[in-house]
C-alpha cells in the first residue's frame, strides 16, 4: 500500500515495522459529549485504513483507541451540580473521581453504540484504554521528561520546556511552526491552544478545589493533581504498542498542538527518535458548505440523524465518498445520493442471491478485483475503488440470470464490503405489503398477462402514487417501497 506520512509530507510505500502485524494508534473520543458528524467522519476514515490493511494488504492489525476521559472538559461537565449531569449517570457523590468515571461511562457506551451502527467492529480493536487506567503510566512519563532536562515544575504543575527541547531535536515536525510566534518561558496550561501561543505546555495539572485528583510526587516534592491531555496518548500508544509504532491518525486539528506534543513527550522522556512512523491526519466535515457549529444550526449527532429516517449505513457511506485527505461538504442531498447509490448495489446483491439460490449468509470465497484493491491500496482512494466496483458490476450483468457467475460477482463484492461494510450478503428483508397495494399488484400481473398493457401501466402508476414499485419477473413479480 502507498500511504500519505504527514511526517514527510507525502506519499510513501507502507509496510509494517514488524513482519505482517501493523501497530496503529487512534486518537478517539474525549468523552464529554455525544460525538458529532466530524467525530464520526475521523472514525470512519481509520475504520476504513485499518480494513484496508486486513483485507487488502493481509496485514494483521493491533488497533487500539484511547478514549479520554480526564481533561478540562470531562471535569468542567461533571463536576458537582453540572447542569450536564443526567439521571441515567446515577447520583453525584463526594468521590471526584467516582463522579467523572460516571459521567464519561455514560458517554464512553454512547461512543461504542455510535461505532457500531456505523459498521465499525468493536473485535477489530485490541483495545480501548481508558486514561484513568494509566495515570501511573503517565507519571513514570512526566518524572522521565523531568529527568532527561525537558521539564519543570511551577506553581504545583509540571510543564514540557520547549525551548530546551528545541535545542536538541525538532519541534514542528508535523506542523510547520513559525519559530516567531514562540515564546519562550511563557506558560500554558490549556489542554488546546492555537500555533501562535507555542510555549511551554502543560505536562501535570496541579488540583484545584472541587477537582478529582491524584497523588505524585517528583523529586521528593508532593505535587496532587492530573494528567494533562497530551500526556495520556504518549505512555498509553508505548504501553499497548511499544515504540516506534506504525501508524498514528487524529482529524487534522490534532496535528498541533496534540500530535507534535505527543511526539515530543516520546522523543523527550523515552528516548527515541519517533513515536510512530506514519502519522495520518484526516480533513475537516462541512455542512452545507459551512463550518458545522451549534450557532449554525447545521450541527449534527449520530443520533439526530437517526431521528430524521436516516439509515446509519447511509451516513458511513456518506462520510467515505471523497478522498480522506480532501474537506467533505456533507449536505442531505449527499445523504440522499449515498443512499440511492448504496441501495441499488444492495438490491444487485439480493437479485445476485436469488440468482444463486442463495438464501443464507455464507462467505463465497472471493477474491476482490484487482483494479478495485490498486485502487484501495493507493492511499485508501474510495472514490475510485468504489468507481470501478460499479464497472465491474456493470461488465458482469448477465449475472443476474447466471448462477455460476452470480457467485463469483457475490464473492467479489464481499470482499469489497470487508472494507466497506456498507452492504448486507443476508437475505431479502421480507416487507409487508399493505392488502390494498397486494390487490392492485394482482391486478396490474393480471392484465399484463393479458397484454392490457395501457391498463398495466395505469396501475403502475397507481402504485408509485401509493409509493410502491411492481418489478416483474418471469413467473412472478416483486414489490418494493419506493425511496
Ligand atoms: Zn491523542
Amino acid at each position: 500500500m502507498h500511504l500519505y506520512n504527514t511526517l514527510t509530507r507525502q506519499i510513501e510505500p507502507f509496510s509494517p515495522l514488524s513482519d505482517g502485524i501493523v501497530r496503529m494508534y487512534s486518537c478517539g473520543p474525549t468523552v464529554y459529549d455525544v460525538a458529532h458528524l466530524g467525530n464520526m467522519r475521523a472514525f470512519v476514515f481509520v475504520d476504513l485504513l485499518q480494513r484496508a490493511l486486513r483485507a487488502v494488504a493481509g496485514y494483521r492489525v493491533r488497533w487500539v483507541m484511547n478514549i479520554t476521559d480526564v481533561d478540562d472538559k470531562t471535569i468542567r461537565d461533571s463536576a458537582v451540580g453540572s447542569a450536564r449531569w443526567r439521571a441515567p449517570m446515577g447520583e453525584q457523590s463526594d468521590d471526584l473521581r467516582a463522579n467523572l468515571r460516571a459521567y464519561t461511562m455514560f458517554f464512553e457506551e454512547e461512543f461504542k453504540r455510535d461505532l457500531q451502527v456505523l459498521g465499525i467492529r468493536m473485535d477489530h480493536f485490541e483495545a480501548m484504554p481508558r486514561a484513568t487506567d494509566y495515570i501511573d503510566e503517565m507519571q513514570h512519563l512526566i518524572r522521565e521528561i523531568v529527568r532527561s532536562g525537558f521539564g519543570y515544575a511551577s506553581e504545583g504543575s509540571v510543564y514540557f520546556n520547549v525551548g530546551a527541547y528545541a535545542q536538541s531535536h525538532s519541534y514542528g515536525r508535523l506542523f510547520t511552526i513559525d519559530t516567531a510566534n514562540f515564546r519562550e518561558g511563557v506558560r500554558i496550561d490549556a489542554d488546546e491552544y492555537d500555533r501562535e501561543s507555542v510555549s511551554d505546555f502543560v505536562l501535570w495539572k496541579g488540583r484545584k478545589d472541587s477537582e478529582p485528583y491524584w497523588d505524585f510526587e517528583i523529586d521528593g516534592e508532593s505535587l496532587p493533581g492530573r494528567p494533562g491531555w497530551h500526556i495520556e496518548c504518549s505512555a498509553m500508544s508505548k504501553e499497548l504498542l511499544g515504540l516506534p509504532f506504525d501508524i498514528h491518525t487524529g482529524g487534522v486539528d490534532l496535528r498541533f498542538p496534540h500530535h507534535e506534543d505527543e511526539l515530543a513527550q516520546c522523543c523527550a522522556g523515552y528516548h527515541v527518535a519517533d513515536q510512530a512512523r506514519f502519522w495520518m491526519h484526516n480533513e475537516f466535515l462541512e455542512v452545507e458548505g459551512k463550518k458545522m457549529s451549534k450557532s449554525l444550526g447545521n450541527f449534527y449527532t449520530l443520533r439526530d440523524l437517526e431521528a430524521m429516517g436516516h439509515d446509519p449505513l447511509d451516513i458511513r457511506f456518506a462520510l467515505m465518498l471523497g478522498s480522506y485527505r480532501a474537506v467533505l461538504n456533507f449536505t442531505f442531498e449527499s445523504l440522499r445520493a449515498a443512499a440511492t447509490a448504496r441501495g441499488r448495489t444492495q438490491n444487485l446483491i439480493w437479485d445476485l442471491m436469488d440468482s444463486a439460490s442463495i438464501t443464507e449468509s455464507v462467505d463465497l470465497g472471493g477474491a476482490m478485483p484487482e483494479d478495485v484493491a490498486a485502487a484501495f491500496a493507493d492511499d485508501l482512494n474510495v472514490p475510485q475503488a468504489l468507481a470501478r466496483t460499479y464497472e465491474y458490476c456493470a461488465r458482469n450483468s448477465d449475472a443476474r440470470t447466471d448462477a455460476v457467475k452470480a457467485r463469483e460477482v457475490l464473492g467479489a463484492l464481499q470482499r469489497i464490503n470487508d472494507v466497506l461494510a456498507v452492504w448486507t450478503f443476508t437475505t431479502r428483508p421480507t416487507i409487508d405489503v399493505p392488502a390494498n397495494v397486494r390487490d392492485l399488484a394482482d391486478q396490474r400481473w393480471t392484465a399484463r398477462t393479458a397484454k392490457d398493457w395501457s391498463e398495466a401501466d395505469r396501475l403502475r402508476n397507481e402504485l408509485a402514487s401509493l409509493g410502491w414499485s411492481m418489478k416483474d419477473g418471469k413467473d412472478s413479480y416483486t414489490l418494493q417501497p419506493l425511496s
